[in-house]
């Protein structure tokens, strides 16, 4: 069943606090098997508020408000909720009682102005604050013209306030949606959002169940699997069928599940084979595999060093640059020869690099940053260079690259 969330406050819509509240409660419906179906914010406006509450009341099951409960001339929740269904506004007398008595404890004298936090439309249930002065209200409203009904609750802005008033007061109101959610993301790297979705083919159709939602973040692609059904142990079956549909349709460019990262994948298969890698990184990466492995308490076990090497590699960019060969030519000539050695020295069993990174202008003014990573595995001849070039934003590239080198080691962990 369907439930919306509205949340009210004019700094909300200025942008000068994040809406962390519909965020929470999202996550809190989900798991009560709720689809929350609209987020909607809207500033201290009567009009568009009144609006909003009928609107919203007529198309979901469940609508949670916060924000507006104030004592202020711009909380304006209570008399919206009134005027949009129709009925008076009444003072509760024991949320007076209790307001008075938060006061006192506080050891003030209660303003006239708070006396309006006792208002609620006359059908409304009070829910009593346990923390703070603005009560909440709770209305069912059911339309006579097709009998869908939809219960309101709205509760104060204040996230330390509206949280335990949820949880203890609203929740219970909540357990009979009917439907179980069952919901897992697969994470993968290597394809590209359009690409992963042709591949998925029907998985990703609309309306389906599971449904698949795919997100791409930093050149990771999620996977979003939600599957719903009366009985927990089918949601859960469901769900499973459908993850292993996309293991079989994507292959090796799964590494993980949940919020797992390939530097805590790396880190993992490393550990589990007693292996080291060590990582020499150019500006192409900048120490960005060394600070995502650095956070890992695994990382003492399982990186044997790590070197952030500024210019090309002992020579500056423009002696590299003023050979005849490219400069990621020689880098990679340069690295090639450079490997036995290194291996002979140290103990890791793997080597990570990443080349110097160079801007080139095209003659269309596009600016591509040119890099390589490479791979190298002790006593292996090959070593796995990567082009990791691409248009666009140096944090991007950085990560991305990143990615990429930690992936293909991954796949050479995962391949033996
Ligand atoms: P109100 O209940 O409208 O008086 O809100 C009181 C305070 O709660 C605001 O000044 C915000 O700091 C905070 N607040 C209100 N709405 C939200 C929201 N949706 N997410 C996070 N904080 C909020
Ligand atoms: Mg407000």
């Amino acid at each position: 069943m369907d439930a919306e969330i509205i949340a009210i406050g004019s700094e909300l819509t200025c942008g000068s606090r994040l809406d962390t509240n519909s965020q929470w409660l999202s996550r809190e419906l989900e798991a009560l098997g709720w689809t929350v179906t609209r987020h909607t914010t809207l500033a201290d406006d009567k009009a568009a508020i009144v609006a909003e509450f009928q609107a919203a009341a007529a198309r979901a099951h469940v609508v949670l408000i916060t924000g507006g409960l104030g004592p202020t001339l711009d909380d304006l929740t209570r008399e919206a909720l009134a005027d949009a269904f129709h009925q008076k506004l009444v003072r509760d007398e024991e949320s007076i009682q209790r307001i008075q008595a938060l006061f006192t404890a506080r050891g003030r004298v209660m303003p006239e102005r708070n006396l309006c936090q006792a208002d609620r439309p006359e059908f409304a249930q009070v829910i009593p604050n346990h923390c703070g002065t603005a009560p909440g209200i709770l209305l069912r409203i059911t339309h006579a013209s097709n009998n869908h009904s939809c219960l309101l609750a709205a509760m104060p802005g204040v996230p330390a306030e509206m949280k335990p008033m949820f949880e203890q007061q609203v929740r219970p109101h909540l357990l009979a949606s009917g439907m179980q959610l069952c919901r897992k993301v697969v994470r993968t790297f290597g394809y590209g959002e359009s690409e992963a979705e042709k591949l998925l083919g029907d998985l990703t159709a609309r309306g389906r169940n599971p449904e698949v939602g795919i997100t791409a973040s930093e050149a990771v692609i999620s996977l979003w699997i939600t599957a719903r059904s009366p009985s927990p142990e089918t949601a859960l079956l469901l769900c499973e069928q459908t993850e292993q549909q996309i293991r079989e349709r994507l292959g090796h460019a799964v590494y993980g599940d949940g919020d797992a990262e390939l530097h805590d994948v790396v880190a993992g298969l490393l550990q589990m084979r007693h292996q080291q890698v060590a990582l020499l990184e150019g500006a192409t990466t900048g120490g960005q595999i060394a600070l995502w492995m650095t956070e890992l308490q695994a990382a003492q076990a399982v990186v044997e060093e790590s070197l952030v090497i500024p210019g090309a590699w002992g020579e500056p960019l423009h002696d590299l640059q003023s050979h005849t060969q490219p400069p990621l030519d020689r880098w990679s000539s340069l690295i090639h020869d450079m490997i036995p050695g290194y291996f002979k020295s140290h103990q890791a069993d793997y080597l990570l690099l990443s080349s110097p990174f160079l801007d080139e202008t095209t003659s269309v003014g596009v600016t591509i940053r040119k890099g390589l990573v490479a791979i190298a595995r002790r006593n292996h001849q090959a070593v796995e260079v990567v082009d990791v070039s691409m248009s666009g934003n140096l944090a991007i590239f950085r990560q991305r690259a990143a990615r990429t080198a930690l992936n293909r080691l991954r796949l050479q962990l995962q391949s033996r």
